[in-house]
């Protein structure tokens, strides 16, 4: 029980993409970065697990952001002209790319960094995408005309990847919502079905990854805006619980989520965010072993994963594998308490 895991990106070597930014260049390129992303995917593996973490991701070392990762790997997608756009409602002005006819997977996408993750544990190892929702708000449609039609396109594709995925041995496929508080009519009405799409099929354990969004300046600026106490998943919830997603992924540790919202989440796996990725201060074991006293007044232990708020890209390497160490040691202080 309390098995530890990540919500998904970890932070680069600097010999692969330029640290400590969003959308880093790459350092490498041709052959050489194919052949750093997978080196580097089998060390963010190899680390994950020296910090105690149960369940390691492939850390998103093999993409640049983890949305156009993806893209990609996709045809009917213009990534040489870019256009501004307001995404997650405006909340800020991205460059991104333009759909511009029918979308096609070119082939698998992640096969590679997926087997060397793989290859890196005997554990469970787990593989995050990003949801067709998310998709659908960090790009620009020059072709659909519709969204929902777009988010079901790209589900299907994304469907055809997850599948591809645990075939060669992902235990645990994660798809990336931070869009799902942002749309909350929408997300009832075509983000969960997309979601559903993306996942159908799939026997491996899947999960979805909700937050509201990594500790860059808009985001803590919209923040501010919310009150204080965060609500948006009271709608999601029990549309969540109620799916076949058996896993759902939020933050809790110094965020104005009330705890007691993941009560909504009954027979859901809960990955409870314990570790702040937007601060710089390392979490001591005990604080984290207080979010998870926390929560367990609402998730049994058996359902309950200790995880990192959100994804760990544009910080510190050092400093967020310290706070992967110190998540594992909280867990394991409680562990001690339950096993007494
Ligand atoms: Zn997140």
């Amino acid at each position: 029980m309390l098995r530890t895991t990540v919500a998904g990106s970890l932070p680069k070597p600097a010999w692969l993409a330029a640290p400590q930014m969003l959308w880093a260049p790459w350092r490498q390129t041709g052959d050489a970065l194919a052949e750093a992303q997978a080196d580097a995917t089998t060390l963010a593996v190899r680390l994950q697990r020296q910090a105690g973490i149960d369940i390691p991701s492939d850390g998103e070392q093999a993409r640049q952001h983890f949305v156009h990762g993806f893209l990609a790997g996709v045809d009917g997608i213009d990534f040489e002209n870019k256009v501004t756009m307001g995404i997650r409602n405006n909340r800020y002005d991205a460059q991104v790319p333009q759909v511009i006819g029918a979308l096609a997977r070119k082939g698998p996408v992640h096969s590679r960094e997926a087997k060397a993750a793989r290859a890196a544990t005997d554990g469970k190892v787990k593989f995050t995408l990003p949801g067709p929702m998310t998709i659908v708000d960090t790009i620009a449609d020059r072709h659909y005309g519709d969204r929902t039609k777009m988010a079901m396109e790209f589900a299907r594709l994304l469907n055809d990847e997850a599948k591809e995925l645990e075939a060669l041995g992902i235990d645990t496929i994660q798809f990336d919502e931070p869009a799902f508080n942002v749309f909350t009519d929408e997300v009832l009405d075509w983000g969960i079905p997309a979601l559903l799409r993306a996942a159908e099929g799939l026997s491996c354990t899947t999960a979805v990854h909700v937050c509201y969004g990594y500790g860059i300046k808009a985001n803590i600026d919209w923040k501010k805006t919310l009150g204080d106490e965060w609500r948006q998943y009271e709608r999601i919830f029990p549309a969540l619980a109620k799916s076949p997603i058996r896993q759902v992924s939020l933050e809790v540790a110094n965020s104005k989520v009330p705890v007691e919202i993941i009560g909504l989440l009954a027979g859901t796996d809960v990955l409870v965010g314990c570790i702040d990725v937007a601060s710089d201060t390392v979490e001591t074991p005990e604080e984290v072993a207080a979010t998870i006293r926390r929560a367990m007044k609402y998730v049994p232990p058996q359902r309950l994963l200790p995880c990192t708020n959100c994804g760990m890209a544009p910080m510190a390497r050092g400093l967020a594998y310290a706070k992967l160490a110190a998540l594992s040691a909280g867990a394991a202080l409680v562990r001690a308490e339950l096993a007494r």
